[in-house]
């Protein structure tokens, strides 16, 4: 069964362990399952990831919006 990827939802893992080439989330169903558990596939939590994730884009998005060329 296909999964999504649980922090950018741009990918569906095809097998466990499966690396998400989008925002490199490596697919463990333990992890996915208990949000909270770090230091598995990932030595992050999903929800530290995932909040990490979301920052990056943030700041890769204002970096464009506000680059004014001369
Ligand atoms: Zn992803």
């Amino acid at each position: 069964m296909m999964a999504s990827c649980p922090v950018c939802n741009k990918y569906n893992f095809e097998e466990d362990f499966d690396l998400c080439p989008i925002c490199l989330w490596q697919h463990d169903r333990i992890q996915e399952n208990e949000p909270h558990f770090a230091g598995g596939a990932n030595d992050l939590s999903l929800n530290q990831f995932r909040a990490e994730w979301l920052r990056q884009n943030a700041i890769s998005v204002s970096k464009k919006t506000a680059y004014q060329p001369a």
